[in-house]
Order: C-alpha cells, then structure tokens, then sequence
C-alpha cells in the first residue's frame, strides 16, 4: 500500500511565498513521487481558531483551491479538498482531545504568540488547533506532511497523540514527519521574523503584479552599511535573496569587500521572484475562468477524502469503546 501524505493551508487569504516555498513546493513534490498518496486540503476549520472574517473565509475557502491548481496540484494525482466538508476530522478531533491535556497544548510556543497577538481572543478553539491538525494528518494515516518549520512543534503533539492512542486503544496511526523544503522558512519583508498573512508588509502574494513585487522589495531595510556584520535586516534579505538567486555568492563576497549596492541586489532578486510567479499568474488566468471545473475538483476530492476518513472514525469509535 502507498504511503500517505497529508498537508493544508488555512483560508486566511491570499496566497504567499512562505506559503509557496514552505509548504506547497514539497506538496508538489510528494505528488510526483508513485511511493505517495497525496491529499492537500484547504484548513478552513483551522481558520476560525483566530479573529476572521466570514464573507473574506467563504471566499479564500475556493481561492486557495484556486491558488492550489495554479501551482500545479492536479487533481489526477492528488485528493484536494476543503476540511469542513469532511466533518470526521472535527469528530476524530474531539476523540483526540481526550488523550491530549491542557497543559501540554498551553506551553505550545504557537498558542502563546497567537494569545499575545490577539489577547481577548483566547478561545477554547485555539487551545485546539494542534489537537485538530493531528486529527487533519492522523485520519489519513499519513506517514509524510510537507509544512514550513514553523509547524514542527504542532507534528510533534501528532505523534505523541498516535503514540497514546496506540498505547491506550491499540490503533495502529503512524508517527507523521514533516518533509523539509528548501523554504522551510521564509523571512519577513519587514526585516524581522517569518514572512505571514497575519503581518501587512510582511510578503509578496502570488498574485503579486511585477510592479508590487519590486516596489515590496525594495522597500526591504537595510540598516546596515555593506562589510562588517550583517545586521539582523540585511541577513533577512540574504535569506530571501538565497532562495531565489544562483549568483548569492558573489553578492556575499561584494558585501564583505564593501562593494555591495543593496538597490541592484534587490532588483535582481525581484525580477527573479516576477520570473517565477509568472507561469502561476497565466495558469490562474485560465482556472478563475473555469469556476465549474473548481467546483467538480472540490466535489470529487471531499468524497474520496470522505471514504478514508469514515473508515478511520469508525475504527476509532469501536476501540474507544464508542460503538
Ligand atoms: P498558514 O498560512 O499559517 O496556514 O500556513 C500554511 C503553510 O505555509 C504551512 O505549512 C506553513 O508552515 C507554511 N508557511 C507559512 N509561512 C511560512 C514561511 N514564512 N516560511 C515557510 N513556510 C511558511
């Protein structure tokens, strides 16, 4: 039997280069390789764990499907689906939280940022997210999930979830590792931290027009001077420059001899990004043009989606003593 595969992203919005060289990069490569069976869904259940919109969620729910396609998941090869059109992971997540305590989720550095970033919204929900994602990969039995590093710690509650419910209720889940990219992590546009939707300035959308994306870049801080230590700001640009330009090498050298000038490392760099987000803008073009196909590709992959999950639940209820 195939291995499985697992990953998602929330519907929070537009898509972005984190969310690209992070996560949907090595989605595309899972879905290539004949050892996989890929599922890549949309997360927007995990959405309403923050502050949202609903009009905004009702719409990025089929935009990130949208955005999936344009950067070649093809449903041929892949199951692609929306999470609350599944209901047994919301059900297998509640039987999950069973084995997992409260204190373990509370000292998750992820719940702790979210909490200091939205402070009156510190809901039971969000206490769950890692609970729910286990739930997400586990349903599936999925061995592999390809997600930035930022979500190693949500893996980690994963396979401690399997491990007691293998010990408890001799289930048979794996332990699901995460599947490295390149770009596992992406820095912020701002100098300082990751890149993410949740922070403006922060990112370069897919969508992004080659005008924004220059404009984004060379608004990138550069507070130090070329040679001498990098300040953390120029290392974030390094970082981003790295994943994109063959030639960072000789950039490095010029910094170091004082030749560097920030605003032609900053134009290659964006023409580079414009390069390679232009056959993803084309293809767009076509899908948006085509929302019925979207509809059928969501249709299809909920039911086959459907099928493996309703199995795991049921083996789940019967164990636990619940059917
Ligand atoms: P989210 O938008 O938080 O649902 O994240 C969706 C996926 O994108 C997850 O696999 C994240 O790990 C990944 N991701 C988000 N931001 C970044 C980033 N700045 N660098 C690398 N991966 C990221």
């Amino acid at each position: 039997m195939k291995k499985r595969v697992l990953s998602g992203i929330r519907a929070t919005g537009k898509l972005h280069l984190g969310n690209y060289l992070g996560a949907v990069k090595g989605m595309l490569e899972l879905q290539d390789s004949p050892e996989y069976e890929t599922l890549y869904m949309v997360a927007d259940v995990h959405t309403i764990t923050t502050p949202y919109n609903v009009d905004e969620l009702r719409k990025y729910r089929k935009e990130v499907v949208i955005d999936y396609l344009s950067c070649g998941l093809d449903p041929e090869k892949s199951i692609l689906f929306l999470q609350a059109d599944v209901n047994e992971h919301l059900e297998l997540a509640f039987l999950f939280s069973s084995v997992a305590t409260i204190a373990r989720m509370q000292h998750l550095p992820t719940y702790k940022d979210k909490v200091k970033q939205y402070p009156k919204d510190n809901t039971m929900a969000l206490l769950n997210y890692p609970v729910l994602m286990a739930a997400d990969i586990l349903i599936y039995k999925a061995d592999l999930v390809p997600v930035g590093i930022d979500q190693e710690p949500h893996l980690e509650v994963a396979r401690e979830i399997a491990r007691k419910m293998n010990e408890k209720y001799k289930t048979d889940f794996p332990e699901p590792k995460r599947f490295e990219t390149k770009g596992q992590y992406v820095p912020s546009l701002k100098g300082e931290g990751k890149m993410s939707k949740s922070v403006e300035g922060s990112y370069v959308n897919l969508t992004d027009s080659q005008d924004e994306v220059l404009k984004k870049i060379r608004s990138m801080p550069t507070s130090s001077k070329a040679g001498g230590e990098m300040s953390p700001d120029v290392k974030s640009l390094f970082d981003l420059a790295k994943l994109f330009l063959s030639n960072i090498s000789d950039f490095e050298k010029k910094f170091k001899d004082g030749s560097l000038q920030f605003s032609q490392m900053k134009d290659e760099l964006a023409a580079k990004i414009s390069e390679e987000l232009k056959p993803l803008q084309e293809k767009r073009k076509e899908i948006e043009k085509d929302q019925a196909h979207v509809d059928k590709v969501i249709k299809e992959g909920t039911e086959k989606a459907r099928a493996i999950a309703s199995e795991t639940v049921l083996e789940v209820k019967q164990k636990m003593g619940l059917g």
